[in-house]
């Protein structure tokens, strides 16, 4: 989170446009601070690894390279930046990483777990800067469409995007991934985490959300519906606008519950954002 913060302010110093140039990016500073730095950043042509990080022995620098014929948007910029993390942070630990949205999902030990989620924080500090971040909706009603316009800004998928918006928002909001009408995932923000909002893996998709997305007559809907208490929470009411995406067979709710922020409650001592990272971790499992 360090290094992604530092390089975020970094670029925004240089009076740099966004979307963060990580290719740029990484060559350049890693040349200026490192001894090994990134020399070379470039297309690999391997399906099913999204980028890989590798040390090349005879130059003594590190190659990072990357699935050019990922088509979903927004997935290049944020895998390039989550090797980027890998180099800054874990170099000293593996000479070679390989990043794939499966094994982002299937981790094959803790250590592992602990580096892709580290690099998956990394990717998102420095690609989209909470200040930033905060000046693109402020004042906004949140829609899925504001979001995707947000995703556009820093070329990041919407799902990063939205995870991001669910850490830095004060609204009791969650994120829900389902796929054959069964939850893969669902990711709370704080409040909304506070209330107990959230969904198990496995969970089916409550049968009314079903019908309602069959019901809509396109597939990129925008308008919240209003969902009564004991679908998405035991006692709150909330809203529901959904994404249907053709090509995972995904199904992507965002969830708001109004009602929490009316109902006050004792004051929590304010943890610093790397606490409330670490109170969270299950969301930084993400499938990008
Ligand atoms: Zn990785």
């Amino acid at each position: 989170m360090a290094w992604g913060i530092q390089l975020s302010k970094l670029w925004i110093a240089s009076a740099q446009p966004f979307p963060v140039d990580v290719k740029m990016l990484a060559l350049e500073v890693t040349k200026q601070r490192f001894a090994d730095p990134v020399g070379l950043v470039v297309p690999h042509g391997v399906n099913g690894i999204d980028g890989m990080l590798s040390r090349r022995v005879k130059k003594g620098d590190w190659c990072i390279s990357y699935d050019e014929d990922v088509t979903v948007p927004g997935r290049i910029n944020f895998t390039l930046a989550h090797e980027l993390g890998h180099y800054l942070c874990h170099r000293q630990l593996q000479a070679e990483f390989r990043c794939g949205q499966g094994s982002m999902l299937d981790y094959y030990g803790e250590a592992s777990r602990k580096m892709e989620k580290e690099a998956n924080i990394f990717a998102s500090y420095l690609l989209m800067p909470a200040t930033d971040f905060r000046q693109q909706i402020d004042g906004k009603t949140i829609t899925l469409e504001l979001l995707g316009h947000v995703a556009d800004r820093y070329q990041t998928s919407f799902t990063a995007t939205a995870l991001k918006w669910l850490e830095i928002t004060s609204e009791a909001a969650m994120l829900v991934v389902a796929r054959d009408e069964f939850v893969c995932w669902s990711y709370p923000s704080k409040l909304a985490s506070s209330r107990r909002a959230y969904v198990a893996p496995g969970t089916p998709v409550p049968h009314s959300a079903i019908e309602r997305v069959r019901a809509a007559s396109n597939h990129a809907r925008n308008e919240w519906c209003n969902v009564s208490a004991g679908e998405w929470h035991p006692s709150l009411d909330a809203e529901e606008s959904v994404i249907v995406s053709d090509q995972f067979e995904l199904m992507i709710f965002l969830v708001r519950f109004p009602a929490a922020r009316v109902i006050t409650h004792e004051e929590e001592p304010d943890a610093d954002a790397f606490d409330a990272m670490m109170d969270t971790p299950r969301g930084f499992g993400w499938s990008k």
